[in-house]
């Protein structure tokens, strides 16, 4: 697997990306165009967004999307998840994120992803730490250094804006909020489409992807479409064939569960 922290370009396309049509539409003209053709836009006197908050339940294709963008522009892609840059000694962690961007730095153009944002960048009241607090701060100094300089582009993704501290969200930081929803019926058909695209055991598309349609997969993620194709899969081999059908699709969503639960708080 790829090391984490270390700039790589991710092999996504917007075409392994289910639904979530408006959100991508937004990424390929905040940030994709820009970097592809960065002449045409410092020329017309305007730039990218250098930050954007992905927001939205688990598993709904946050990482994806940030990895397409990456992917789409041919730009360099530098994973970070929050709650790991915290498990180190006192000081420590604001090195970490010193070190990603100046490893950002030397491989422009770079799409940073910070991943659960909140563990890194929470809400500095009086009940967070002091080395939490001179984190945020850090972040915040790393972000600011960015306007000046062309190439760089951060991605952060949470599933509690809530919680997140607002100086973050200010223009010139994470300046562009995108909400990456829980999909309807229409958009599960069209997720399980993408996620069996490359699948060449399937037989009878149609009628397994309106599976996903159906209440009987009301409140799955794409994540949670993920484990049915896999259920399915176990489901082919339980009766001793190498093709997946309809019936195996029908079985396995009787036993994946929507992984989501309760909404209300995206929407508060
Ligand atoms: P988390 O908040 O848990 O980090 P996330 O929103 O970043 O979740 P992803 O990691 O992008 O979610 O999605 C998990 C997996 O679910 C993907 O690797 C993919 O298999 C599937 N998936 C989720 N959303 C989509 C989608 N819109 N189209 C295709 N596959 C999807």
């Amino acid at each position: 697997s790829k090391r984490e922290g270390f700039a790589t370009i991710p092999d996504v396309s917007w075409d392994d990306i289910g639904a979530l049509k408006t959100v991508r539409e937004e990424l390929q003209t905040a940030i994709v165009e820009p970097i592809k053709d960065p002449e045409l836009y410092a020329a017309v006197g305007i730039s990218a967004p250098t930050g954007v908050l992905l927001w939205g339940p688990p598993g709904c294709g946050k990482t994806l999307l940030a990895k397409a963008v990456a992917a789409e522009s041919k730009a360099n892609f530098i994973s970070i998840k929050g709650p790991e840059l915290l498990n180190k000694f006192v000081g420590e962690s604001e090195a970490a994120v010193r070190r990603v961007f100046t490893r950002a730095r030397s491989s422009v153009p770079c799409v940073i992803f910070f991943d659960e944002l909140d563990a890194l960048a929470p809400r500095r009241d009086d009940t967070v730490s002091e080395s939490s607090a001179r984190l945020v701060n850090t972040l915040l100094t790393e972000l600011d250094g960015l306007s000046e300089r062309q190439g760089i582009y951060v991605i952060a993704a949470t599933n509690r804006p809530d919680i997140i501290d607002e100086a973050m969200l200010r223009p010139g930081r994470l300046e562009t909020p995108l909400f990456v929803d829980l999909p309807g019926a229409a958009e599960r058909k069209d997720i399980l489409r993408a996620l069996l695209r490359h699948n060449k055991a399937v037989d009878g598309i149609e009628k397994i992807t309106d599976i996903a349609g159906t209440e009987m997969c009301n409140g799955y993620s794409g994540a949670d479409l993920g484990a049915l194709v896999r259920q399915a899969g176990h489901n082919a081999i339980l009766r001793k064939s190498k093709r997946l059908d309809a019936t195996d699709f029908a079985l396995a969503a009787q036993k994946v569960k929507g992984s989501v639960g309760d909404m209300k708080k995206y929407y508060d």
